[in-house]
């Protein structure tokens, strides 16, 4: 009779093990779930600030020696999308595949239009 006592005490511990797991596993989701809400408030805490700061308002010093982040970042972005538009070139130039595409609308033409075949301009 110990043996078979023995044997359910392993599988009722193999049973709690088994809960607690997926117990632990649920809880963690709810973390992880509970930290993005958290992270979202407080970016919105930041955006509410970088806003004041934007239309004028002078924070505080530490906040303030944030922000030139802020600057310095979109001004990083401005001057990628700008290299970006560089490196795309003038809409209306001929592809490699000979066509060409209208700078108004956008429209695939042949490369000897003069007009758009769809808005009607007169092309570069
Ligand atoms: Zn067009």
């Amino acid at each position: 009779m110990a043996f078979l006592d023995k044997i359910n005490d392993f599988a009722k511990t193999a049973t709690e093990k088994t809960n607690n797991v997926i117990e632990s596993t649920k809880l963690s989701a709810k973390v992880d779930s509970e930290q993005r809400s958290l992270n979202s408030i407080i970016q919105k805490i930041g955006e509410y600030y970088v806003a004041k700061i934007d239309a004028g308002e002078t924070l505080d010093e530490e906040v303030m020696a944030m922000y030139e982040g802020v600057v310095s970042s979109r001004n990083n972005i401005a001057a990628m999308r700008a290299e970006i538009e560089a490196l795309k070139g003038p809409k209306a130039e001929a592809t490699a595949s000979g066509a060409k595409f209208c700078p108004y609308c956008g429209k695939e033409l042949d490369v000897s239009a003069k007009f758009c075949l769809n808005c009607g301009k007169q092309q570069p």
